[in-house]
Order: structure tokens, then sequence, then C-alpha cells
């Protein structure tokens, strides 16, 4: 039985696991740097160790220190949190070398899922539909030009191991072909350490709808349903919503049916994003697996009804899922902004340092997951992430109404934020009538800052 868990990660997403793991009588042990030694997850833990100094490659990253802190602290289980060492095979292992116990899935389904070659090539042999594209490419130029006109331009080049948004190319001719694949091979050598790169069809106008898994070490996979993620900033999340205005029920069905064949071809463990791209003809195609906890769970939570982090450490413990397919429901509708200390009218430059004030939205259908206070300071080493604000109301209508009340209640001085495009994004047409696409920011830019 997990009786003490080390939250390796800070910020709002270490605050949450500490929360649900306080509720299930289990303590925490918190890590920080010294960027973040005054932060609420050293606060809120039950007992916090420092980690190094303020880089993450120091602190947060660094393996060999977070596992002796949990041989001396004694905690049994580790949680990742998102982001950090959360999806590194690497990690995963040496937990369980050392006798601890890794929340989250086997070391196999982290190296599976995390190479994206490696991904589709599984998936297209569990017979979930993937977006159409390559292997491996070929070595001679002829051969891969030859490719991306079956393929159909324009084309996307992907590195294997990118992530967060980045080592994605778009090539619209065939005469940039050669020239953008050197470079996004130059690229992902540099940023990811692999110069593996694949060509996709760039899907026109299309919408990333992904769906959340919960599996069990019992064979039990179970999905809470789908997150509409379309409103994106270079290919990053800023709102998102559940239920998708976007998707029918039988379409709804079909994408779940393929979400959970995805988890099941791994033995997929504990929780899991299942990430599609839905074109405009609703037809849609598995883009990647997120092995870990997502930024947007909580619009999961608040319309199941399932707090996704204890269940985490329930299936970690070995216990089987609690909840039946039939008994998880969609009730209500559920929106997140991700809040950023970033200033939307300066190109989104983060923005760190003091907060000087604080006042958080509070009252009916409204969750804030955040970490800061009144003379906190915003580190300028990290994801400048302040806070994730959700609102629940029974329509989609009333919670919209709710994000833009809640928005306006939100004030903070010392850092500029992005509350004010936020709010523009909840009045902006396409928005409000549920009619956008992953180009809604960029071609709505002007209005929106
Ligand atoms: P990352 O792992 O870096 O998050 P993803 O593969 O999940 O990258 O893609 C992130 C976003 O990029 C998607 O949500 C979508 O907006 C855009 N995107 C990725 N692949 C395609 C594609 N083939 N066609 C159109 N847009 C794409």
């Amino acid at each position: 039985m997990i009786k003490k868990v080390l939250v390796a990660n800070r910020g709002e997403i270490a605050v949450r696991i500490v929360r649900s793991c306080r509720e299930m009588g289990i303590r925490s042990v918190a890590v920080y740097s010294d960027a973040d030694r005054t932060s609420m997850h050293v606060r809120y833990a039950d007992e916090a160790y420092r980690l190094g100094p303020a880089p993450s490659s120091e602190s947060y990253l660094n393996i060999d220190k977070i596992i002796s802190i949990a041989k001396k602290s004694k905690a049994d289980a580790i949680h990742p949190g998102y982001g950090f060492l959360s999806e590194n095979t690497d990690f995963a292992n040496r937990i369980l070398q050392a006798g601890l116990i890794f929340i989250g899935p086997s070391a196999e389904a982290i190296t599976a899922m995390g190479d994206k070659m490696t991904a589709r090539s599984l998936m297209k042999k569990a017979g979930v539909t993937i977006v159409p594209g390559t292997d491996e490419l070929p070595e001679a130029d002829e051969d891969i030009k030859k490719l991306a006109r079956e393929i159909g331009y324009p084309v996307m080049l992907k590195a294997s191991a990118g992530g967060g948004g980045k080592g994605m190319r778009l090539v619209k001719s065939e005469e940039d072909l050669i020239p953008s694949l050197l470079r996004a091979k130059s690229e992902a050598r540099t940023a990811f350490g692999n110069e593996a790169v694949y060509m996709e069809k760039y899907l026109l106008e299309p919408h990333h709808i992904e769906f959340q898994i919960m599996a069990d070490n019992h064979g039990h996979v179970v999905h809470l349903f789908e997150r509409e993620c379309s409103v994106q900033r270079r290919h990053q999340k800023v709102v998102e919503e559940t239920p998708s205005p976007f998707i029918t029920p039988e379409l709804r069905a079909a994408m779940a049916e393929q979400a959970i064949a995805a988890a099941k071809s791994v033995n997929y463990s504990g929780a899991g994003t299942v990430e599609f791209l839905v074109d405009k003809d609703r037809n849609f195609y598995f883009l990647e697996m997120n092995t870990r906890l997502q930024v947007e769970h909580p619009i999961t939570e608040r319309v199941t009804g399932i707090d996704i982090v204890k269940a985490q450490i329930k299936v970690a413990n070995n216990e089987p899922l609690e909840m039946s397919q039939n008994e998880i429901i969609q009730r209500g509708h559920a929106i997140e902004a991700r809040i950023y200390a970033e200033d939307p009218v300066n190109n989104f430059n983060p923005s760190p340092g003091l907060i000087r004030h604080i006042t958080e939205p509070l009252g009916l259908g409204v969750r804030t997951d955040g970490y800061v206070y009144e003379g906190f300071e915003i580190p300028m080493y990290y994801d400048p992430l302040i806070s994730k604000l959700i609102v629940w109301a029974p329509t989609r209508a009333d919670a919209i109404e709710r994000m833009k009340r809640a928005l306006y209640e939100y004030k903070i001085t010392g850092v500029k934020t992005n509350i004010s495009f936020v709010q523009s994004i909840m009045q902006a047409q396409p928005f409000v009538d549920g009619n956008y696409n992953t180009h809604f920011i960029d071609d709505h830019i002007d209005e929106l800052t």
C-alpha cells in the first residue's frame, strides 16, 4: 500500500497532486529548486527537500537526486506530474530498480508512445487510423519527393522525438521539400538528440480532440470521454472544453473505441490521453498518446466527477478500477483556460516576476488550480503558467458566461497576464458558436489581442 508519495514536479500540478494525497490520507513529499523555495507546493506537502539550483537540469530533471530524496524520506511511490521527467523511460526504470512505485504506465508503454514513428506503426497494427504519411523516410531525394506527391501537399515534417508543439515543419510545395527536410533534421538533432523525421499529410482546418483513458493492472480500460483542444497558439493549447461542440454521438463512440484499442495495444496502465485530429468532414486520425496526467485533466474531472489523480494512485496500488464504462457519464459542460504570465500585446513574451496582488475568482462552478500568492516571485526558469481556471455549468452557453464572469473577477498585478486575451476568446463569434478549429487563434489574432 502506498503511504507516502514523492511529487517530482513543481507549480500548480505539484499542488494538485499533494491535494489528492492529503484527501487519501497519504503523506506527500515535495522537492524544490532554489527558485521555488517558497512555492505553495512546498508549503502544502508534509515534507519538502531541496533539489538544487534553479535550472531544471540541476533540479527537476536530476534523477539521482530525486531518487535519493525518495529513499531518504521513505516515500514508497513517485508521481511525475506532467513535463519534466513524466515521459522519461530512464526515470521510470530507475524508480522501479530502487524498489519504488512509479505512478504511471510501464516503461515499455512510455517508450512505445514516446517516439512518434514507433507509435504510428504500433497503432497501424492495432487497427487505429493514423494520419496518412510515411514511416522512416527513404534516402534518395527523388524517393522522398515521390512520397510527398503521393501524400499530397501540403505535408508536415515531424521530428519523431518531438513534443510540446516543437519539431514540426509545414511544406507547401515540392521546391521547399528537401531544404525543409535538412533543416528539420538538424533542428531535431539539436532539440531532441535524435534526427529521425517523418512526413504526414497536413490536415486542413483540423480539430484537436483527445480522449482521457484510465486503465488498471487487471485488464480493464475505460475512457472518460473527450476534450476539445483546438484553441491553440503555436500548436500549444490555450483553452479546452468538454464535451466537444464539434463531434456527434456516433463519432464520439467510434473515437472512444479506437482510443481504448490504442491503450490496450500497449498494455496501458493508469491515466493516459489519446490525441486525434479530426478534419472538417469529421474523419479522425490518431495523432499521439501522452502517457501521463494531462494539463487539461480537470475539465474531465468536472464533467465525470472522477478524481483522476486519486484514480492514478489507486491503479499504482494495484487496485482494480472502481468504475465501469457505463457508470461514467459526461454531465454538463466544463471549460479550462490556461492563465499565463505573458504579454499578449508583446508577442506573448513570458512575463515572470513578483506577484504584487492576486484575487482569484470564486463562486458557483469555479475552480482554480494554481500555486502562487501575493509576494511570490514567478521564476523565469520554467513554463510561465500561473494557474488553470476551470468552470462548469449545465450548458455550454452558461459555462461561457461563467468563464467570462470568473475572468472578470481574476485580478493579478506585478506581472503581465493573458487574462484579457482569454476574455476576448470567450467573446469571439467562432468560439461562442462552437465553430472553430486549430487555426482559430491565428486567423483572429488581431481581434483577440
Ligand atoms: P506535440 O507532440 O509537439 O504536441 P502533436 O503531434 O501533438 O505535437 O501536434 C500538436 C498540434 O499540431 C496539433 O494539435 C495540431 O494543431 C498540429 N498538427 C500536428 N500534426 C498535424 C497535421 N498532420 N496536420 C495539421 N495539423 C497538425
